[in-house]
């Protein structure tokens, strides 16, 4: 029997020490084929077969077989679990240096020597192309209270901006700073979000310039607005009226390629969501690895910036398909999940006029982040919030415990793992909101820019700045 033991445990151990090579594929391998990480699954499954055999053996006989593991009965108990989970990684992480690179990369600061703004009004049901909606962008620069930054380029050489609405006053203590945070524009069809913020944006920023009310709040509450994150796929669907593309200039879907915790994660028995392409061009393509895209690597620095320094509390995803908000991953914190709720329920209590429809709740699945999926800039901005570390290892967000970093596939959900979670901001809440449900209101089309223009107005855009600042100030 202490034979047989013996001889399981070297397999185990071996199994367990070839774990992190064979079951997850290094960042920054895009050599490594698909086979590769099913080899790697299998030996997962053998461990997972003997994992009793492993619970009642004593340190001793682990010092035998190996000669190098020599870890107590609890944490080996632990290590068991952990590793039994199992799975794969569909996507290669975001090598070290890359992301390095992203976090380093410096934005100019757009600015005027004369700095009278123009009086131009943006209007939701004009066409404009991007060099157009450009100059609404740059003209907002010229605002008291505005600071527009230029965060880097996309392939094609379009600038991706933010505009930045605050007023600090001589005594502003900075850690007492809160943001709101807007993205909008991730996917090129979805072309209300871009036109949604920039309306929203010239507004507000008017607004600011005579009303003191207004200017006071700004001392405490910074407002961050990205416009337009996928420029490149705008003036495809602008030049092609393609009302399918999603993606950027690279075929890329930028909201699958971010190296979030579950990025990629598919979970022994499930089965990788068939949208998830491998292909370029497909609707759902990550790239060759997980933030190989400009724009996810441009978004990532300011998330990190404004997540991290900035103390954001809230963050709003603009998309277009599905007239809800998503607002819960099933992964998340338990307590965490509250908040996400009592959030979602203020949004739609102030994204209505009277008499106008309520968005509804929005669910991913129950399996998403096992199922291949993932990657979104929510689920990123979620994991920046809760302060997870970015690991080397897996080129992507990860939990650490002493030494180890956990990746979803070794946990059921952060829940799990809540104690070695140290929140940046705990009380950061973020929601996708689906602002059209169907084609009507997609693209250019006069149809589709009428109907966008009405919508903002029936579900109350104009005052959705305000009601956020609200929403900071009480929380
Ligand atoms: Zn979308």
């Amino acid at each position: 029997m202490k034979k047989r033991l013996t001889g399981i445990l070297l397999i185990l151990c071996i199994a367990l020490t070839l774990l992190p090579i064979a079951v997850f594929a290094a960042p920054g391998d895009p050599k490594a084929s698909a086979n590769d990480r099913y080899a790697g699954n299998y030996l997962n499954l053998d461990a997972s077969d003997n994992a009793d055999d492993n619970k009642t053996n004593t340190a001793d006989d682990n010092k035998t077989a190996s000669g190098a593991v020599t870890v107590t009965e609890s944490a080996e108990a632990e290590e068991a679990e952990i590793n039994n989970k199992g799975g794969i990684l569909t996507i290669t992480g975001m090598p070290v240096t890359k992301y390095d690179a992203a976090m380093n990369a410096k934005w100019q600061e757009i600015s005027y020597s004369k700095k009278k703004p123009l009086d131009l009004n943006y209007k939701i049901n004009k066409k404009y192309t991007y060099k157009k909606y450009e100059e609404f962008i740059l003209n907002l620069a010229k605002y008291d209270y505005v600071t527009v930054y230029n965060m880097g380029k996309t392939v094609k050489g379009r600038s991706i901006y933010n505009i930045e609405i605050f007023n600090p006053a001589d005594d502003t203590d900075s850690s007492e700073v809160r943001t709101i945070m807007i993205n909008a524009g991730t996917h090129g069809n979805e072309t209300m979000g871009p036109h949604a913020a920039l309306k929203m944006a010239e507004d507000f920023i008017k607004r600011v310039q005579k009303d003191q009310t207004l200017q006071e709040y700004l001392k405490s509450v910074m407002i961050t607005i990205l416009p337009c994150l996928n420029p490149d796929g705008r003036e495809l669907v602008y030049a092609n009226n393609n009302l399918l593309k999603k993606s950027n200039a690279l075929g890329i879907d930028i909201n699958r390629a971010f190296p979030s915790i579950n990025a990629g994660c598919l979970r022994i028995g499930n089965a990788n969501l068939i949208e998830v392409g491998a292909i370029e061009g497909d609707a759902y393509y990550p790239g060759k690895y997980l933030g190989s895209a400009k724009e996810v690597a441009i978004a990532m620095k300011w998330l990190n910036h404004y997540v991290i320094n900035k103390n954001a509390q809230v963050f709003l995803d603009l998309h277009q398909m599905g007239n809800g908000i998503y607002y819960e991953k099933p992964f998340s914190t338990d307590s965490h999940k509250l908040k996400q709720k009592n959030f979602y329920n203020y949004l739609k209590g102030i994204l209505r006029t009277k008499g106008s429809p309520v968005y509804g709740e929005l669910f991913d699945s129950t399996v998403y982040g096992f199922d291949g999926k993932g990657g979104t800039i929510t689920d990123y901005a979620y994991g920046v919030a809760m302060g997870l570390h970015y690991s080397s290892q897996y080129g992507r967000q990860a939990v650490l415990i002493d030494d180890r970093e956990l990746i979803l596939l070794d946990m059921d959900s952060l829940n799990d793992y809540a104690d070695y979670i140290y929140p940046v901001n705990a009380n950061f809440v973020y929601a996708t909101i689906e602002m059209t449900d169907n084609s009507k209101y997609k693209g250019f089309s006069s149809l589709a820019l009428n109907a966008q223009l009405a919508h903002y107005n029936k579900q109350n855009y104009n005052n959705l700045l305000m009601n956020l600042i609200k929403w900071t100030l009480d929380h």
